[in-house]
C-alpha cells in the first residue's frame, strides 16, 4: 500500500501553513493537486494503485472520462492502468461538453475521473453530459477525496454538500479532511498570522 499523504507532501502538493480558500474560509492545509502529477512516474504509481482498487471491486468499465482541465492527467493515467480508452469533457460557454470528435456508444460504461473530488460538482457535470449522449456512468474516481464525499472503504462520512450520487461507487486513494475555519474563528488568525491565497483553485 502506498503512503499517499507522504507522496503528496514530498511532491509539494500538500501544503502546510495558513491559507485563504476560494470559499473565503481559512485552513492550515492546502492541496495543490497538479503538483503530485508533475512526475509522470508518481502519476503512474498513483493511477496503478487506484486501478487496483477499482478492479478489485469487480466494476466493468469501458471508458474513463475526465472533466478538463483538472482531471485530465489523473484520468489519462487511470485509463492506461485499466486498459480502457480515455475521453474528456470541457467547458464551452460555461457548459460541460464532449467535443473534439469524442463520442459515446449507447450503454457504454463510463467512469468519471478527477484529480481531487471536493463536492463533485464538475464530475457530475461531466456525468450528465455522458448520460445525455447515451452512455452509462457506472462510478466516480479521484486520486484524492477532500472529505466531503464518502469514498469506498474511506472513513470520511458523506456530507450534505456532496453532489455525487449515493448509489454509485466513488473510488479514491485517500481522504484529505483538513480543518476549515470561519475567518472570525480561525485559531491561526488569533495567533497573529495572516492567511495566504494559494495560486490556483485547490479547495
Ligand atoms: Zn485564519
Amino acid at each position: 500500500m502506498l503512503d499517499i499523504e507522504k507522496i503528496y507532501k514530498e511532491s509539494g502538493a500538500l501544503l502546510e501553513g495558513h491559507f485563504l480558500l476560494s470559499s473565503g474560509k481559512h485552513s492550515p492545509n492546502y492541496l495543490q493537486s497538479a503538483k503530485v502529477l508533475e512526475d509522470p512516474k508518481v502519476a503512474e504509481q498513483l493511477a496503478t494503485e487506484l486501478a487496483k482498487q477499482i478492479k478489485a471491486s469487480g466494476l466493468t468499465i469501458d471508458t474513463v472520462c475526465s472533466p478538463a482541465i483538472g482531471g485530465l492527467l489523473a484520468g489519462y493515467e487511470l485509463a492506461r492502468a485499466l486498459g480502457v480508452r480515455f475521453i474528456f469533457t470541457e467547458r464551452k460557454n460555461g457548459e460541460m461538453t464532449l467535443r473534439r470528435g469524442f463520442s459515446v456508444e449507447p450503454g457504454e460504461k463510463v467512469l468519471i475521473c478527477e484529480d481531487i473530488i471536493t463536492t463533485g460538482g464538475s464530475a457530475m457535470e461531466a456525468a450528465r453530459e455522458i448520460e445525455s449522449r447515451g452512455g452509462k456512468v457506472v462510478g466516480f474516481a479521484a486520486l484524492a477525496n477532500r472529505g466531503v464525499c464518502h469514498r469506498e472503504g474511506g472513513k470520511s462520512a458523506r456530507k450534505a454538500e456532496c453532489k455525487l450520487p449515493a448509489d454509485k461507487p466513488f473510488f479514491a486513494l485517500a481522504d484529505f479532511d483538513f480543518p476549515i475555519y470561519e475567518p472570525a474563528e480561525c485559531p491561526l488568525c488569533k495567533a497573529g498570522s495572516t492567511p495566504v491565497k494559494p495560486g490556483s483553485r485547490g479547495n
